[in-house]
């Protein structure tokens, strides 16, 4: 493809409107839809008492699939992998490898900590006792999400791992994402889809069982599940349309830059794809470029960065950094002479993306970080997936009789100002001949 792409936003940084600096930054969908709050929560209604029975309708209804059974059973997950396209295997087990390493290594610890002498204070991280994937599969297949998901919450330790997705016609989901289902080492896998997903999986039902926690992407009706039931139980940070933020200097090659802002470019309409690049010159060879890199879905490159894109000039790396702050991209990549240094200068990214060997697709598949990132500025408030979202703490005390004789006092004295006398006499009969 060689014609030339409209970027919706070009020119110095510098001379951006505050208006058009705010379509930038605030990305976030604001269009509330009612009609899929109203029918997402028809459907939690009717599952919650129904339970299997609504979901087999749902199937039939949503997916037209007719199911004859929730469960995919275990034959059909291993046949999937044994029949997976052998480089598609490999690929998939050197991810499953990688996020296996660097998710270990990640792993909260437990503290042990003495605040005085004779007085610890412990946190231990315990897994969660079962948790679900939620693998999209209406569109298209994510065997990299299932990955994604899974993995961690195998490190941690997590004993049920439960994966939904949705049915084909031939009532099973697809066959790769059931292979890396069984590559990551979930415990079942169910086949069901969208909003009646995330309401088995908080309810349990007959055959699903009930989870503590449920995280992966999906389209509006899941992200939609998700929001009606946070509250009873977790969920990670809302996963909206795919974003990147390219800070580059005079030593960025223009296609490179290009190239990743294709590649973010292809997943959605709403996808944000936004470059400041250091000098017009540079930036000018940025826009020129994308005429020429794109190879596939050139419509949805063009919808997203017609209406969302921008290739901005900056005279200074300085000028990049409050930008990018308020920003708080998804992807961050940083293509500049000193990438380390630059790295200090970040705060409220998803993910960054160092020097000038680094793809953000090398990141969404292979080395070992995770993809399920906060996007619409979430990263102010919110961290990528990891083994964090799969634990929690459970903090402990001992305090010797000694230390307690020494903190008796002061402890009765904090009771009594709130008015509690009974934990008063508790702490001081510490205090006392001991
Ligand atoms: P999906 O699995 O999220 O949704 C399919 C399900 O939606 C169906 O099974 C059906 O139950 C339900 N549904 C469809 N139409 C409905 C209707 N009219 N009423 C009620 N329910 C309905 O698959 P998808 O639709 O292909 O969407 C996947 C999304 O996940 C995409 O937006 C994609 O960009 C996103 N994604 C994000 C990441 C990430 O890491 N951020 C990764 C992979 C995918």
């Amino acid at each position: 493809m060689s014609a030339a792409l409209s970027v919706r936003f070009t020119g110095p940084l510098e001379r951006l409107s505050s208006r058009a600096r705010r379509d930038i930054i605030d990305r976030a969908r604001a269009d509330e839809d009612v009609r899929v709050t109203a029918v997402v929560s028809g459907i939690l209604t009717r599952v919650k008492r129904e339970g299997d029975a609504a979901l087999i309708a749902l199937a039939r209804e949503l997916d037209g699939a007719a199911l004859a059974k929730l469960e995919v059973p275990r034959a059909a997950i291993e046949a999937a992998k044994t029949n997976l396209d052998p480089d598609v295997r490999r690929a998939l087990e050197r991810t499953n490898e990688n996020l296996a390493t660097v998710h270990a290594a990640m792993m909260p610890k437990l503290v042990e900590v003495e605040s005085e002498p004779g007085i610890v204070v412990g946190r231990r991280p315990d897994p969660l006792a079962a948790v679900g994937i939620y693998a999209p599969g209406g569109r298209a297949a994510y065997p990299s999400s299932v990955l994604m998901g899974v993995v961690p919450a195998r490190v941690a330790g997590v004993p049920e791992i439960a994966v939904c997705s949705p049915p084909g016609k031939n009532g099973l989901p697809s066959d790769v994402v059931l292979a890396a289902a069984a590559i990551a080492g979930a415990s079942r896998v169910f086949a069901i889809g969208g909003a009646q997903a995330i309401a088995a999986l908080a309810f349990g039902t007959e055959t699903v069982p009930r989870v503590d926690r449920i995280v992966g992407p999906g389209n509006a009706y899941v992200a939609e599940a998700k929001r009606q039931i946070a509250g009873s139980v977790g969920i990670d940070a809302p996963a909206g349309p795919s974003e990147i933020l390219v800070i580059a200097d005079e030593t960025a090659d223009p296609e490179h830059i290009a190239r990743e802002l294709a590649a973010q470019a292809e997943h959605d309409p709403e996808a944000s794809c936004v470059a400041l690049v250091l000098g017009d010159a540079l930036a000018a060879r940025v826009v020129e470029a994308l005429g020429r890199v794109v190879v596939d879905r050139g419509e949805v490159v063009a919808a997203s960065l017609g209406s969302r894109g921008a290739v901005l000039s900056i005279q200074s790396l300085d000028d990049a950094w409050p930008f990018a702050a308020d920003y708080a991209a998804e992807h961050l990549m940083l293509l500049v002479r000193e990438p380390r240094a630059a790295l200090a200068r970040v705060r409220h990214a998803g993910t960054v993306f160092l020097g000038d060997g680094s793809s953000v697709a090398f990141g969404d598949y292979m080395t070992g970080a995770n993809h399920v990132l906060p996007t619409a500025g979430a990263g102010r408030s919110f961290s990528g997936l990891s083994t964090l979202d799969f634990v929690r703490f459970t903090t402990y005390q001992t305090v010797t009789r000694e230390a307690a004789a020494r903190m008796a006092r002061d402890v009765s004295v904090l009771a009594e100002a709130e008015g509690l006398k009974n934990h008063a006499a508790a702490a001081a009969a510490f205090g006392a001949s001991r």
